[in-house]
C-alpha cells in the first residue's frame, strides 16, 4: 500500500500496529477536517511552463508532446478563468484537434489532439478566440519535440536487474538549500519520524556510484512529485501536481538528469506512479472540473468521502455485495487521499497522457504502480495496454498487496486465472512470496510449516502467466525492516537475502537492507524509513564510504555487494529454469537454477548443526557434476554422498 504517515491517516493495516487510542485518532481526524475547511494551504503552484503562458491561462498540461508515437493521440488540459468562453483551433498540419471538451466548470478545456504523420519537431500555435470579445483572443505556442532515438524499443527492467528502492527524503541530503520551501507548510524537521528530513534527488545523483558499485541496476524512488500537504508529506504518495517534481526534492530537470546519470552507470529508472488517488491539497480539489472528478464527492469540497474497505476479494467474489465492491474501488485510500474517478473519460485521458509524458520526458525504464487493484479495471486495461503497446519491452509492476497468488495472478497480462477484464500489466510485486519467505525462515519446521510453505507457495507459479516477471522482495517502505521480520537473526537474514537474489523473478532491495538496517521504536512507517547513515553532513557513520559501520553492518554490506555483483552477470539466474526438492522438515531447502550450460545449487540450512543432504533425491540435477564452488566465499564442496549442508548458512554453489 502506500505509505503512511501519522496514524490517523494510516491504512487499517498500519492502524492496527499503532498505540494511539481511538480517541486520539478521532481527535486528530476532526482537527484535520477543521484545518482543511478553514485554510487553503496548498500552493497555487504554477505549471512548469507557467512563465511562458498568457495571462488567461494558469495551466496547460502537458507543456509539450513528441512526434512519432505509434498512437499519436493525447490530451491537453487547459485551466484558466472562464477559459471555456474561448473557441479553440489549431491551424496546423502537424497537430490535429479532434474535439474540445468542456465540463460544468467553465475554467477548464480539454483538447483531444493527435500529431499527424507529417509532424516534425517544432512548435504549433493553439489559437483561443473569445466568443464575445475578439480583442481577448490569444494564442499559445506548443512544442512538439523529437523523441529519443529508439524510444519505443527501450528496455524495461527485467530479470537481469536488481531494483534498489529509495525513500528520497531519507537517503542523502545533497542540497541543504531545498530542505524547506517558503511556499510549503511542511518543512524540515529531522527530529520527527514523519517530518521532512531533507533528502533529495541531488543526493541520489551524488551517490549513484555507490548504488552501481553495490551491484544494483535499477532504481525505484518513492514518488517525487509535488506533495503540498500540511504534514507528513515526505513519503510522496499524496500528489498535488502531476507535472511537477516537489522543489524539496529538486525539479523536473534534475529528475531528468538523475535518469541520464543513472543510465550512464547502467542503472534503469523506475517511476512510482499513482493513478488511484491524489492528495487532498491537489490544486484541482478546490476547483474540480466536475463534481464527479473524485469518487464519493458531491460538492467541490473536501470531506464528503468514504474510505475504502480494502476488501480486494470483492472484485472476484461471487457472493460480494455491490456495496462492498464499490467501496473497495471507489473509497478513498485515506482521508487525505481523494479517490480519483478514472471512469470520467477526461480524467482517464489526463492520467494516461501524464504517464506517457513522464516515460518519454524522463527516459523511464519502468513504472511501479501504487495501489493497483484499487483502480477501476476498465481504466487499468486502457492505461496498461496503451503504455505496453507503445513500449513493448517496457515494464510496469503493480502493487497488489494480497498474500494469495490467486488474488495477485489475475492482474498479470495473459493469464490462467479467470477474469472479466483484459490486463496488459507485465509484472506484480510478489507479496505472497514476501510473507511466505518470512514464515519459512522463522517458523519451527514441521510437515506443514517452515520451508515447506515456501516450497508450496512457489508451486502455485502455474497460476501466473509469467512468474519470472514478478518482483520479489525481502521488505519495502511499508513494512518492518527485514532484519526485524526475522527476529534480528543475521543467519536467517542472509538466507532470506540469498533466496530473493537467486529465485525466479526480479529482486527489489529497500535502501538500508544492504547493511541490515533496523527500524527504530516505535516501529511506525516513519521509522521504517530511517535516514541512511552517511547521507547527512556530520553523520558519524557513513555507509557509502564504509566508515563507522558496526561489524554486522559491514559484514552484510560486503555480503550484499558480492552477491549482487555476482548476480549481475549470472545468466543462469536471469534466464535459467528452476527446480526445487521437497524439504523433509529437517530445516533444509535446496533448489537449482539451470540452463543448458550451467547450473547453480542453492542450499539453505536453518539448523544449528550440519545436515546430510539426500543426494539421491537430487540426482536428476547433479548428474555430470562433482563439485560446487560457493559464489560468495569461493569455498569448494564435494557433491558426493557425504555432502552436508553447513549449519545456519546459505550456499550458492556453481556446479563444476
Ligand atoms: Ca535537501
Amino acid at each position: 500500500m502506500l505509505i503512511l504517515k501519522i496514524s490517523f491517516k494510516s491504512s487499517l493495516k498500519s492502524m492496527k500496529c499503532r498505540t494511539r487510542t481511538l480517541n486520539q485518532l478521532l481527535g486528530s481526524l476532526l482537527l484535520l477536517l477543521f484545518l482543511q475547511s478553514v485554510t487553503v494551504s496548498h500552493v497555487q503552484a504554477q505549471s512548469i511552463n507557467a512563465q511562458s503562458l498568457p495571462s488567461q491561462i494558469t495551466r496547460l498540461e502537458p507543456s509539450n508532446w513528441w512526434v512519432g508515437f505509434k498512437d499519436p493521440s493525447f490530451q491537453i488540459m487547459v485551466y484558466g478563468k472562464d477559459i471555456a468562453e474561448y473557441n479553440v483551433s489549431i491551424p496546423s498540419v502537424e497537430l490535429n484537434l479532434h474535439e474540445v471538451s468542456t465540463t460544468s466548470n467553465s475554467n477548464y478545456l480539454f483538447l483531444d489532439v493527435s500529431t499527424t504523420t507529417e509532424a516534425v519537431p517544432g512548435t504549433v500555435n493553439i489559437e483561443f478566440e473569445h466568443v464575445g470579445d475578439a480583442k481577448e483572443s490569444f494564442s499559445v505556442s506548443y512544442p512538439l519535440l523529437e523523441r529519443e532515438a529508439n524510444s519505443s524499443n527501450r528496455e524495461g527492467f527485467n530479470t537481469q536487474d536488481v531494483i534498489y528502492l529509495i525513500t528520497p527524503d531519507r537517503f542523502v541530503n545533497g542540497d541543504q538549500s531545498n530542505d524547506s520551501h517558503p511556499e510549503y507548510v511542511d518543512s524540515f524537521n529531522r527530529e520527527d519520524p514523519y517530518g521532512r528530513h531533507g533528502g533529495d534527488i541531488e543526493g541520489i545523483i551524488q551517490r549513484l556510484d555507490y548504488i552501481k558499485d553495490m551491484g544494483f541496476t535499477a532504481l525505484w524512488l518513492n514518488p517525487v512529485l509535488e506533495n503540498a500537504m500540511d504534514e507528513s508529506s515526505y513519503h510522496g504518495y499524496a500528489t498535488t501536481d502531476y507535472y511537477k517534481t516537489d522543489p524539496r526534492y529538486g525539479s523536473n530537470e534534475l529528475y531528468q538528469t538523475l535518469s541520464k546519470e543513472a543510465k550512464k552507470r547502467g542503472i534503469k529508472l523506475i517511476m512510482d506512479q499513482i493513478m488511484n488517488h491524489s492528495g487532498s491539497n491537489h490544486w484541482w480539489m478546490t476547483d474540480p472540473p466536475s463534481p464527479n472528478w473524485v469518487h464519493y464527492q458531491t460538492e467541490a469540497t473536501v470531506g464528503d468521502y468514504q474510505v475504502t474497505n480494502h476488501r480486494r476479494t470483492t472484485l472476484t467474489d461471487p457472493y460480494a455485495s455491490e456495496y462492498d465492491t464499490k467501496l473497495f474501488t471507489d473509497g478513498w485510500f485515506v482521508p487525505v487521499m481523494p479517490d480519483l474517478n478514472q471512469g470520467h473519460p477526461l480524467l482517464a485521458d489526463y492520467l494516461i497522457t501524464n504517464s506517457l509524458w513522464w516515460i518519454e520526458y524522463a527516459g523511464l525504464a519502468g513504472i511501479r504502480h501504487d495501489t493497483h487493484p484499487y483502480v477501476s479495471k476498465e481504466f487499468l486495461t486502457e492505461w496498461t495496454c496503451r503504455v505496453m503497446d507503445e513500449y513493448p519491452s517496457f515494464n510496469i509492476v503493480g502493487e497488489e498487496w494480497g498474500v494469495n497468488p490467486l488474488i495477485t495472478a489475475k492482474w498479470q497480462r495473459g493469464g490462467v486465472v479467470p477474469k472479466d477484464f483484459e490486463s496488459c500489466l507485465p509484472s506484480l510485486m510478489d507479496f505472497p512470496m514476501q510473507v511466505t519467505l518470512v514464515d519459512a525462515l522463522t517458523k519451527k519446521e514441521n510437515w506443514d510449516a517452515g520451508w515447506i510453505e515456501l516450497y508450496e507457495l512457489v508451486s502455485l507459479d502455474y497460476l501466473y502467466p509469467d512468474p519470472m516477471n514478478l518482483v520479489v522482495l525481502p521488505d519495502n517502505h511499508d513494512m518492518e525492516r527485514f532484519i526485524q521480520q526475522v527476529g534480528g537473526d543475521l543467519d536467517l537474514f542472509k538466507m532470506g537475502l540469498t533466496y530473493v537474489l537467486t529465485t525466479r523473478g526480479i529482486p527489489q532491495i529497500y535502501y538500508g537492507t544492504e547493511i541490515a538496517m533496523e527500524s527504530l521504536p516505535p516501529h511506525g512507517h516513519g521509522e521504517f524509513r530511517r535516514d541512511f547513515p552517511g547521507g547527512w553532513p556530520g553523520d558519524e557513520v557513513n555507509a557509502f564510504e564504509g566508515r563507522g559501520l558496526n561489524a554486522v553492518e559491514a559484514e552484510i554490506q560486503d555480503f550484499s555487494r558480492k552477491l549482487l555483483n555476482w548476480r549481475k552477470d549470472a545468466d543462469v539466474v536471469h534466464h535459467g529454469k528452476m527446480m526445487h526438492f521437497a524439504p523433509k522438515h529437517d530445516g533444509v531447502y535446496v533448489f537449482f537454477r539451470f540452463n543448458e550450460n550451467e547450473s547453480i545449487m542453492v542450499v539453505l540450512n536453518k539448523n544449528e548443526s550440519a545436515v546430510s543432504l539426500d543426494m539421491e533425491q537430487m540426482q536428476e540435477r547433479l548428474q555430470g557434476y562433482s563439485s560446487g564452488i560457493d559464489v560468495v566465499t569461493g569455498e569448494e564442496y564435494s557433491l558426493d554422498a557425504s555432502m552436508k549442508a553447513p549449519p545456519r548458512q546459505a550456499l550458492i554453489l556453481r556446479l563444476e
